[in-house]
């Protein structure tokens, strides 16, 4: 805290929001529309710096699956999300924008944008409705510390010494990834201050690092539809499916986000975590083998490297026969059996080490957070705190790609923001 005096402002808010990202835009909207007095304090100098970088600049606001499905992404507790999405689905939040000037589209059928296919749409008219409603917004305000007399919340103190008073406080202070964005785990240590537990947080949706030299060499192509899974014997269920690309000290693309918030956990516990992958979309040994023997039988003067091509990019064809000691210009019966066999296994199920990854600078999202066991799922509202409220990234949930974590941060939003 620096030295400088303190102040009290001279006015009880009906409600503080801490955090200007997507959780603490919704519940300040939801309150101000209740006819509350809100105030919403941002660390940074500017509002929602995460939200305006979600999607690549896009923001893929959420997706069109039904709850039940949506939620079972979620793993175990995806269905404490049920009080926030039946405040909040995906066909509201689509009609919320569209309320307030932002038309969305599904190009893909799945994964909704706003047409713009421009965040900064999202952005300018969630702070166009606060500032009609009139929510006062205030930047370069980190909240230190939560006021409270033991049983009931009284308000914040900011970093300048500053006392906001409020009977009711929203935390939406986000996770600990991206923390250039603002969200650097400080509501982790805000919550601990009032009792809360926070499970073990690790950095998820990123590239991983992995042990073969090799995938540096194919890094010019996307393989498309890779399943893979973890080869440890207690973990063998973690799997995922989707593009992958190399590059070139590891893995990354749309499977590896997904598949990194299983593996940073584990990575934590081991040195290495090995992985099994499928770069022929889900061929078997035996389905390779018959694929290789219908192509011979049209022309039996293919090479090795020929008949791999019609499976992956050549790159990746010509790492595969060197790992197998298999010479990818003669023909398949001229390798040996043992060479032979090598070479299909590999095609079915290609070994990866993962050994690493960046850290939380480039984690899109946190795995872990606020427990969830102290929260009540139909208000958010925390069971240590009368008047504390959650939401977002900053509780003990988190989805994979693909509009989940920021449908989570609306819904999670607007449920906070009804204070009941
Ligand atoms: C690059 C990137 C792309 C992504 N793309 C997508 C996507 O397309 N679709 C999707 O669903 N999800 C995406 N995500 C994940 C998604 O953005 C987050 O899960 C979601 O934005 C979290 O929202 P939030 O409101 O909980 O937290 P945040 O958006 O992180 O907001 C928290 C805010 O609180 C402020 N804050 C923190 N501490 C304090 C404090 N002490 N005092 C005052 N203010 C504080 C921060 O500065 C920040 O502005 C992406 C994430 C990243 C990093």
């Amino acid at each position: 805290m620096s030295n400088s005096k303190r102040e009290t402002i001279d006015k009880t808010y009906d409600l503080i929001v801490v955090g200007s990202g997507a959780a603490g835009m919704m519940a300040a909207i939801v309150a101000a529309r209740n006819g509350k007095s809100v105030l919403l304090l941002e660390k940074l100098s500017k509002i929602a710096s995460k939200l305006k970088a979600t999607g690549g600049g896009r923001c893929n606001l959420t997706n069109t699956l039904d709850n039940e499905i949506f939620m079972s992404h979620f793993g175990r507790d995806g269905r404490f999300m049920t009080p926030a999405l039946n405040a909040l689905n995906h066909k509201q939040l689509i009609s919320f924008f569209k309320e307030i000037g932002v038309d969305t589209h599904a190009p893909d059928g799945h994964r909704v944008f706003p047409v713009t296919h421009n965040s900064s749409t999202i952005i300018s008219a969630m702070l166009q409705e606060m500032q009609n409603l009139g929510v006062e917004v205030l930047c370069s305000q980190k909240v230190e510390s939560l006021e409270h007399d033991g049983s009931k919340i009284k308000g914040v103190r900011t970093d300048n010494n500053t006392l906001f008073l409020a009977s009711n406080v929203v935390l939406a202070t986000g996770g600990k990834g991206y923390p250039t964005l603002g969200a650097e785990g400080d509501g982790y240590e805000l919550s601990k201050a009032v009792g809360h537990k926070v499970t073990d947080v690790f950095p998820a949706m990123m590239p991983l690092k992995v042990k073969e030299k090799w995938v540096a060499n194919c890094r010019a192509d996307t393989i498309a539809k890779v399943a893979m899974h973890v080869d440890m014997k207690k973990y063998k269920k973690l799997q995922a499916k989707g593009d992958l690309i190399f590059t070139k000290d590891g893995i990354r693309g749309p499977v590896v986000l997904d598949f990194s918030r299983e593996i940073t956990p584990l990575l934590s516990k081991f040195d290495e975590v090995p992985l099994l992958a499928n770069f022929t979309k889900g061929m078997n040994e035996e389905e390779i083998r018959l694929h290789f023997k219908k192509l011979l039988e049209k022309d039996p003067h293919q090479t090795v490297l020929e008949l791999m091509k019609t499976l992956l990019p050549e790159a990746l064809s010509l790492e595969l026969c060197r790992s197998a000691e298999a010479n990818p210009t003669l023909g398949l019966t001229k390798l040996s059996g043992q060479v032979r066999d090598k070479l299909i296994s590999l095609l079915a199920w290609t070994p990866l080490t993962v050994n690493g990854h960046d850290g939380f600078k480039m984690a899109m999202i946190t795995r872990g957070g606020i427990s969830l066991k102290e929260i009540d799922p139909n208000t958010m509202q925390s069971k240590k705190l009368k008047g504390l409220y959650f939401c977002g990234e900053v509780m003990n949930l988190d989805g994979p790609c693909g509009g989940y974590n920021l449908q989570w941060s609306f819904s999670s939003g607007c449920l906070a923001g009804k204070l009941q």
